[in-house]
């Protein structure tokens, strides 16, 4: 199969290690700051970073509509972190006037796991892989709530925040709550070139 061709929202956020991730798996992988390089992605992820500033910056770079155009046309599309909070359908916390690109029918809560505890790390199962991923949370979101067709890929198994959902998926579109991009596990972006490949 050829190489998929997958953008990375380039604006804001940890551009470097969905880069790097992807480029290691043998994907066509680059910036996307303006709206050609957008029309040149057959996927694209949106990283971590600060969901307000993206917004803010998604909007004055005429990338807003755009990416809103190639979600809802189903570009396979992958959030994690800010990038979850990019592209839910509904938000709370977020600040005044915050507005989300959507199409992945959930409701997440900016910042859900309190600031004393705003980054974590952690082993949870993901649906489908045989060992346990580790899940780096760095001020994370978490899936409040989710629509019917919303497939739930993991959950945090135990202490305070035991049973939240983390990751999802809803047709092309999948996002995390925690960082795949830190650290040398990369199947977590395997899945989602698989889903790229499958689209
Ligand atoms: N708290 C950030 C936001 O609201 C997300 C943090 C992250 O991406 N690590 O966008």
């Amino acid at each position: 199969m050829p190489s998929p061709s997958i953008g990375v929202f380039a604006l804001q956020g940890d551009v470097r290690e969905h880069l790097r991730t992807l480029t290691d798996l043998g994907v066509d992988a680059f910036t996307v700051r303006r709206p050609e390089e957008l029309a040149r992605c057959e996927a694209l992820v949106l990283p971590g970073g600060e969901s307000t500033t993206m917004y803010k910056l998604a909007r004055a770079f005429d990338l807003f509509e755009p990416l809103v155009e190639r979600i809802r046309g189903g570009m396979p599309t992958f959030g994690t972190c800010a990038g979850m909070i990019m592209l839910a359908d509904r938000i709370k916390d977020g600040i005044v006037g915050q507005e989300t690109l959507g199409g992945l029918d959930i409701t997440v809560r900016r910042n859900a796991f309190g600031r004393q505890v705003d980054s974590f790390e952690g082993d949870i199962a993901f649906d489908g892989f045989d060992g346990p991923v580790h899940a780096v949370f760095i001020r994370a979101p978490w899936v409040e709530s989710t629509g019917p067709e919303v497939e739930v890929l993991a959950t945090v198994p135990s202490g305070p925040a035991a049973g939240r959902i983390v990751a999802v998926r809803h047709g092309n579109l999948m996002a995390t709550s925690f960082h795949p991009e830190v650290g040398s596990d990369d199947r977590i972006h395997r899945y989602f070139v698989d889903l790229v490949q499958k689209s």
